[in-house]
């Protein structure tokens, strides 16, 4: 689960890690009033669960009483576009004002789970910033991975690695091991799977200061974090994924144009595959489980309805627990709830398939039928192509 800059800085201030003064706010007034306090300049700062806002226009400087009311004008309710969050932007809510400071340098440091090694990785890079992407691209003999054994947890070594790779000063090491120190503490008290501090900068009269602050947090962990849970924004979520955990099934929006729906996560994933094989791209993953009901399959095959970019919709169950006219009773009722806008190819083998076959042919929907998976999957990539 991610949560927005604010409330990371929350918690890094909890652990010590330095982070400019300032305050979040909905509306103009808020914005203007909280400037006041600090004093000019501030930074205005869109608060959304993306990076790249900078680039994007949602982090804005503020020099004056003038800037700080236009800028809050402007970054409030304005539809954000970034790399991160797809062309369809995402809408400011809230953001956070915070006491400007000057940069003299702006590095990048975040610590992740690295699965190959099984150890937490520090990955840091002097040249943080707002293109830290292109660093990696172009030049990754400039990013510092050090691994930590989770065992062991952080010493001496580890910082100093980093402290050679970053080049950092003498008199700024002190400081720098504590800041590190103190948030792998942060990344393994709250079970994160990534916390990035990018610019951590040092600023011109030499002290270290997380500008930005990024964490997710494993949401197989959040049962022993209810002050992380209390952070959740619906705002944020994605319509249909919430949806879909209402109804208990496990639903991931993706980026193609074939809807699809299969029993079991591994068949969800091989089906994904095959449907990329055929030249098409999967517009979600949905495993609606091993032991669905027929309302489940409804639901599911509602949540594929309602979303727009959906052209053509892939149906494949292999009936074991889940019984192939269980499946086919599931799908009736929902196309007679639901206005069928696009074709769907339905692969069923297994439990009851001669009573599931029969149901569909029954119910006098156009569905088209498909002899085996590969052939599924060209005819669905043949309709949405
Ligand atoms: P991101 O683009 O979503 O990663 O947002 P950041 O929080 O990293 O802000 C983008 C850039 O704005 C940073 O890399 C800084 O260069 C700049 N910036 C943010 N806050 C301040 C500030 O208080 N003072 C100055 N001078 N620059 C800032
Ligand atoms: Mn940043």
């Amino acid at each position: 689960m991610k949560i927005h800059e604010y409330q990371a800085k929350e918690l890094f201030r909890k652990y010590k890690v330095p982070t400019p003064a300032g305050g979040v706010s909905e509306s103009v007034g808020g914005v203007e009033e909280i400037a006041a306090k600090l004093g000019l300049p501030v930074a205005v700062k869109a608060q959304i669960h993306a990076g790249g806002r900078g680039k994007g226009g949602g982090v804005k400087l503020a020099r004056t009483d003038g800037d700080v009311s236009a800028a809050a004008d402007t970054i409030l309710g304005m539809t954000l576009i970034t790399k991160q969050t797809g062309p369809e932007g995402r809408v400011v809510k809230k953001v956070l004002v915070e006491k400007g400071v000057g940069i003299q340098k702006e590095l990048y440091l975040s610590i992740i789970p690295d699965r190959e090694t099984a150890c937490i990785t520090i990955v840091a890079s002097r040249d943080g910033g707002m293109d830290i992407e292109e660093v990696a691209e172009r030049s990754p003999e400039r990013i510092i991975k050090v691994a930590v054994n989770p065992v062991t947890g952080i010493q001496g070594y580890h910082l100093r690695r980093v402290m050679f790779g970053l080049e950092l000063e003498k008199p700024l090491m002190k400081e720098f091991s504590a800041i590190l120190k103190n948030l792998y503490t942060l990344f393994v008290d709250y079970d994160c799977s990534m916390v990035e501090i990018n610019p951590l900068i040092v600023t011109d009269d030499n002290m270290i200061v997380a500008l930005d602050a990024k964490m997710d947090i494993d949401s197989n962990a959040l049962y022993r974090h209810p002050d992380i849970l209390e952070m959740h924004d619906p705002n944020e979520d994605d319509p249909i994924e919430a949806e879909a955990a209402k109804y208990n099934l496990n639903y991931i929006n993706l980026d193609g144009n074939v809807g699809n729906m299969v029993n079991g996560a591994g068949l969800a994933m091989a089906t994904m595959d095959i449907i990329k094989q055929a030249g098409a791209e999967p517009a979600n993953f949905l495993d609606v489980g091993g032991g669905a009901s027929a309302e489940m399959v409804e639901n599911g095959f509602r949540l594929i309805l309602s979303d727009p970019k959906v052209k053509g919709i892939l149906i494949n169950i292999f009936g074991g627990i889940l019984r192939c006219d269980v499946l086919a009773q599931g799908v009736v009722r929902a196309a007679e709830k639901v206005k069928l806008s696009v074709p769907v190819v339905v692969r069923m083998e297994g439990t009851n398939v001669e009573e599931g076959r029969r149901i569909l042919a029954e119910s006098g929907l156009k569905l088209i039928n498909a002899n085996d998976l590969a052939d599924a999957a060209e005819k669905v990539a043949g309709i949405v192509a």
